[in-house]
């Protein structure tokens, strides 16, 4: 049996702890022996960036291409005009509502700040060139005026904004343009665009497939690096835990309180039998990572045990598995402020909006695929000024926060169509 097929029949979530933990080692390993260090920065690390630049050159065209995906499927479903308004509305506000919950929590519990001091001021020098040029950007938007945020989401040529990955806000606010413009025109004229993105999508989806296929390699390599880094300081698994748990908590709020006092306030359903029902739905979504897979079960139990109508439900859900994903944009702010607290960079106000914007607006472009969400973190950390090399500290320990996000996020896609449901429906004419 080769190595190819013995690792195949192990789950890839393994496959990624198995590779951080390797990486672990190699890089113990590499601070003991005489050349050790810089075996690793020649031969290791750079298999970890081509990792991060796989998920990097994926970002713009995923993002481009689902969100206008996303947009003009609504096309299909003639119920948009009546419900479809107020369904994006809510989903945007309970994503705002799970951001702002991640980012009180990363900056209460502040994890990456429980690294060694002297660490953070290694790292600092060793991503000197980031920080100084970040303190450069901050400069210059200063001088630029409060408004310079939103002249920056404004492109003025598409081409040179898709030739920046920190340009992604510009890429969306394209996308988003066009997707609203496919909209507003007849089926008939934009039938072979819609054809041609939803397949492209397809595409897309399966190079993301590949990417994340390389990921044990390329967290093995990054953490091997990460350690000769850190000099072999294992303050970092202490951040790593209190991250985790930070993580886990600002769900549970989500989960227990948030949704519930939804369900209480702004539908018929008591939040007992809302969570009663959505039990098995958060166990299937907990085993399989995967908001889109858990679709079917979700649609079934909405419609058979909250009693939500079959025309609310076939549209609001699907468009909320595509759109919505609260527990990933919580567990997303989260990350990108433990990333950048470990890196010892501090945040300015204007990047936390940056940051805030970006994880709404990109949220509605993550697949609701298991890890779906690398690729969007990988991209929003760029765009802040973070080095992405900082997502190996996170992605070995990811899969069952994952797990849990994903329970998240399919409960909130419930919690919304219930809201829908229950609301006064206009009438069809
Ligand atoms: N696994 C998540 C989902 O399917 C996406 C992510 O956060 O990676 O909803």
């Amino acid at each position: 049996m080769t190595l190819r097929q013995k690792l195949s029949g192990i789950p890839l979530y393994m496959q990624i702890l198995i590779g951080m933990i390797a990486g672990i080692i190699i890089g113990l390993i590499a601070l003991q022996i005489d050349g050790g260090v810089t075996f690793v920065r020649h031969w290791l690390q750079p298999w970890g960036q081509i990792f991060i630049r796989l998920l990097q050159l994926i970002a713009i065209p995923l993002v481009f291409i689902s969100l206008i995906k996303g947009m003009t499927g609504l096309k299909d479903i003639s119920k948009f005009s009546r419900i479809g308004g107020k369904t994006i509305g809510i989903y945007i506000c309970t994503t705002v509502v799970a951001i702002l919950l991640g980012l009180a929590m990363g900056m209460l519990v502040q994890p990456g700040k429980l690294v060694n001091h002297e660490q953070v001021a290694h790292l600092q020098e060793h991503y000197h060139t980031v920080a100084e040029e970040k303190k450069l950007a901050a400069e210059q938007t200063r001088e630029q005026g409060p408004l310079a945020f939103l002249t920056d989401i404004v492109p003025n040529n598409i081409v040179k904004a898709a030739s920046d990955n920190g340009k992604m806000l510009q890429i969306i606010f394209f996308a988003v343009f066009f997707g609203l413009a496919t909209l507003a025109l007849p089926a008939r004229k934009v039938q072979p665009v819609i054809a041609l993105f939803d397949s492209l999508n397809g595409i897309i989806l399966k190079m993301v497939d590949y990417i994340i296929l390389f990921a044990p390699w390329g967290v093995a390599a990054l953490m091997a690096g990460l350690i000769t880094d850190f000099q072999g300081d294992t303050s970092i698994f202490n951040a790593l835990a209190v991250y985790a748990l930070t993580v886990v908590i600002s769900l549970f709020i989500l989960l227990l309180f948030f949704y519930p006092v939804l369900i209480h306030f702004f539908t018929r359903i008591s939040p007992r039998k809302f969570i009663r029902a959505m039990y098995p739905v958060q166990l299937f979504a907990f085993t399989t990572s995967s908001s889109a897979a858990t679709l079917p079960v979700t649609l079934k139990t909405v419609e058979n045990k909250l009693g939500i109508s079959e025309e609310v439900s076939s549209f609001v859900l699907p468009v909320g598995v595509t759109i919505n994903m609260d527990g990933t944009s919580c567990y997303q702010t989260i990350a990108i402020l433990f990333i950048a607290q470990v890196l010892g960079i501090d945040l300015s106000f204007s990047q936390l909006c940056i940051i805030v914007a970006m994880t709404v607006l990109s949220s509605i472009g993550t697949p609701g695929i298991p890890g779906g969400s690398y690729v969007i973190l990988a991209m929003v950390l760029t765009s802040v000024g973070i080095p992405a090399e900082g997502l190996a500290l996170i992605l070995g320990i990811d899969r069952p926060l994952d797990m849990l996000r994903t329970a998240v996020n399919v409960t909130g896609d419930a919690a919304v169509c219930a809201m829908i449901d229950s609301a006064p429906q206009p009438s069809a004419e």
